[in-house]
C-alpha cells in the first residue's frame, strides 16, 4: 500500500480544545504508527470568524503536546500552501474541471453541484417548501470505525457562494484529492457530510480516502457532547495551569481508545506501536477531569528530580510567585523536592510552598484556633526554642531525634510539638514533615518563626 497521508483541518474560529486536540492527536498517532505523514491544513476560508490569534493558538498546542507536523504551514511541503485563504487558484483549477465534466450549473447566482440521475419534485415537510430531488443509489461509506454506513444523497448543493466563496464541502474533498490524502481521521459530526464528499471525490474521477469517524467527547456531567464553553474544555488552560503535556495526551489517547487491557498509564511508543483505526471505540467518550488529574499526578510523581525542577522553575516563572520563589534557586530546588510527591499539579505549588519563600505568610485563623484549643501549646514552643541553638539541623533524622530528646525529657512524645511547631512556621496544618521543614528553612528562620509566634 502506498504512504498513508493524513490531515488535521482544524479551522482557526475558537480556541483550542479537547475535542480538536484528540481529532489531531488520533491523525498523528495513525501517522507514527503506519509510518505516514501527518498533515496540518488549515481550513480558514470563513474570513468573518477567523482570527490570527486562534491560528497561533493551534500551532502553539499542538507543539506543546508533542504532534509536530510533517507538512503544513511553517513546516512547507510538496502539496502546499497549506492554508486554505492561500489556495484560491486551486479550487479555480478544480473547479474548471468539474465544469468540464458538466457537473455544475449556475443558480441564483451560486454554483451548484449536479447530481447523476432523474429528477423529480416533492414538497417537503420539513422545510415546507417544493424541492428537487434526485434518484440515486445510496452512498456506501466503508468507515475504519462505524462500519459500513449508507445515506441518501438526494440533492444537488452549493459549491460557490453567490459571493464567490467556495463553500467547506468543496475546499475540503479539493484538498483532500490535492494532498493526495489516504485516510480522514475527523468527529463523528462530519460523517453526516461524508456522501457529499464521496460524490464529490466520484466526480472528480479521484480515488475516494478511507474514512474513519471518530465519536464524541461527552460532557462531564449530563448528557450531550462537550463544546468549547465547558469546564475544562480549552487546552490552553492546562498549559497555564502548569499540566504535563504528556499526562494530557495520554489521558486524550484513552478518549475513545484503549489497549485492550487495564493499562491507563503508556509511553507513547506504546501507543503509537498498537493504535489502529479499527481499535478505536464506537461509543462516545465521556471527558473526565478527576482522571486527568490523576493522570497528571502519575506523570508528576514520576519526573526525575531534576526535570521536576526544571519544569517548575518554567512554570513559576509565569506565576506571580514566582518573584519570591526563584529569588535563592539553592532553596527553590529544596522545596521542590520537598513539594513534587505531595501536589496533584503545578498549579498547587504557589500556595503550597508559599511559606518557605517569605517571613510574611499567614496564619491560618481556623486551623490557630483549632490547634491552639488543645492545651498549653507556648510553651512547647518556648522549650524547642530553648534547645535550637544547640540542636544538629544537619539531616531529617537528626532533627526528629533532637525533638524526640526534648520530648523524652518532658515525659512527652515528638507528636506533642508537631502541630503547633507546624502551625508556627508554616501558618497552616498541612504541608512536609517539620523535619524537613526545620532543615530547608534553617535555623535562623526557624527561630525567627517560632519566637515570633510564641510572643504573638
Ligand atoms: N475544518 C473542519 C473542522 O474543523 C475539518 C473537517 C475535516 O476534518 O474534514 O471541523
Amino acid at each position: 500500500m502506498s504512504q498513508v497521508r493524513v490531515r488535521f483541518a482544524p479551522s482557526p474560529t475558537g480556541f483550542f480544545h479537547i475535542g480538536s486536540a484528540r481529532t489531531a492527536l488520533f491523525n498523528w498517532l495513525y501517522a507514527r504508527h503506519t509510518g505516514g505523514v501527518f498533515i496540518l491544513r488549515i481550513e480558514d476560508t470563513d474570513k468573518e470568524r477567523n482570527s490570527e490569534a486562534f491560528l497561533n493558538l493551534i500551532y502553539d498546542s499542538l507543539r506543546w503536546l508533542g504532534m509536530n507536523w510533517d507538512e503544513g504551514p511553517q513546516v512547507g511541503g510538496a502539496f502546499g500552501l497549506y492554508r486554505q485563504s492561500e489556495r484560491g487558484a486551486i479550487y479555480t483549477e478544480y473547479l474548471e474541471k468539474l465544469k468540464a465534466a458538466g457537473r455544475t450549473y449556475e443558480k441564483e447566482g451560486a454554483i451548484w453541484f449536479k447530481l447523476i440521475g432523474d429528477r423529480y419534485e416533492v414538497f417537503d415537510e420539513h422545510r415546507k417548501k417544493t424541492v428537487t430531488k434526485v434518484k440515486v443509489a445510496p452512498t456506501v461509506i466503508e468507515d475504519q470505525i462505524r462500519g459500513r454506513v449508507e445515506r441518501v444523497e438526494d440533492e444537488d448543493f452549493v459549491i460557490v457562494r453567490s459571493d464567490g466563496n467556495p463553500v467547506f464541502h468543496f475546499v475540503n474533498v479539493v484538498d483532500d484529492i490535492a494532498m493526495k490524502i489516504t485516510h480522514v481521521i475527523r468527529g463523528e459530526d462530519h460523517l453526516s457530510n461524508t456522501s457529499k464528499h464521496v460524490e464529490l471525490f466520484k466526480a472528480f474521477g479521484a480515488p475516494v480516502p478511507a474514512f474513519a469517524h471518530i465519536p464524541l467527547i461527552l460532557k462531564q456531567n449530563g448528557p450531550g457532547k462537550m463544546s468549547k464553553r465547558d469546564q475544562g474544555a480549552l487546552i490552553e488552560e492546562y498549559q497555564k495551569r502548569g499540566f504535563l503535556p504528556e499526562a494530557l495526551v495520554n489521558f486524550l489517547c484513552l478518549l475513545g481508545w484503549n489497549p485492550k487491557d487495564d493499562r491507563e498509564k503508556m509511553a507513547i511508543a506504546d501507543v503509537i506501536a498498537l493504535f489502529d483505526l479499527p481499535g478505536v471505540n464506537q461509543s462516545n467518550a465521556r471527558f473526565d477531569e478527576k482522571k486527568l488529574g490523576h493522570m497528571n499526578m502519575t506523570y508528576l510523581l514520576e519526573l526525575p528530580a531534576s526535570e521536576f525542577l526544571k519544569r517548575a522553575t518554567a512554570y513559576f516563572q509565569t506565576q506571580p510567585a514566582g518573584a519570591l520563589a526563584l529569588v535563592n534557586p539553592e532553596l527553590f530546588r529544596e522545596v521542590m523536592l520537598l513539594a513534587q510527591p505531595k501536589i496533584k499539579g503545578f498549579e498547587e505549588l504557589p500556595a503550597y510552598t508559599a511559606y518557605f519563600f517569605t517571613e510574611d505568610f499567614v496564619v491560618d485563623p481556623k486551623v490557630k484556633e483549632k490547634i491552639m484549643a488543645k492545651g498549653e501549646l507556648k510553651a512547647r514552643l518556648a522549650e524547642l526554642i530553648a534547645v535550637l541553638p544547640t540542636m544538629d539541623f544537619s539531616s531529617d533524622s537528626a532533627i526528629e531525634e533532637a525533638i524526640k530528646a526534648l520530648a523524652a525529657g518532658k515525659g512527652l512524645g515528638f507528636g506533642d510539638y508537631q502541630a503547633v511547631t507546624r502551625l508556627a512556621i508554616s501558618g497552616t496544618n498541612a504541608g512536609p514533615s517539620i523535619t524537613s521543614m526545620f532543615r530547608v528553612l534553617e535555623r535562623e528562620r526557624v527561630t525567627a518563626r517560632l519566637v515570633r509566634f510564641a510572643v504573638s
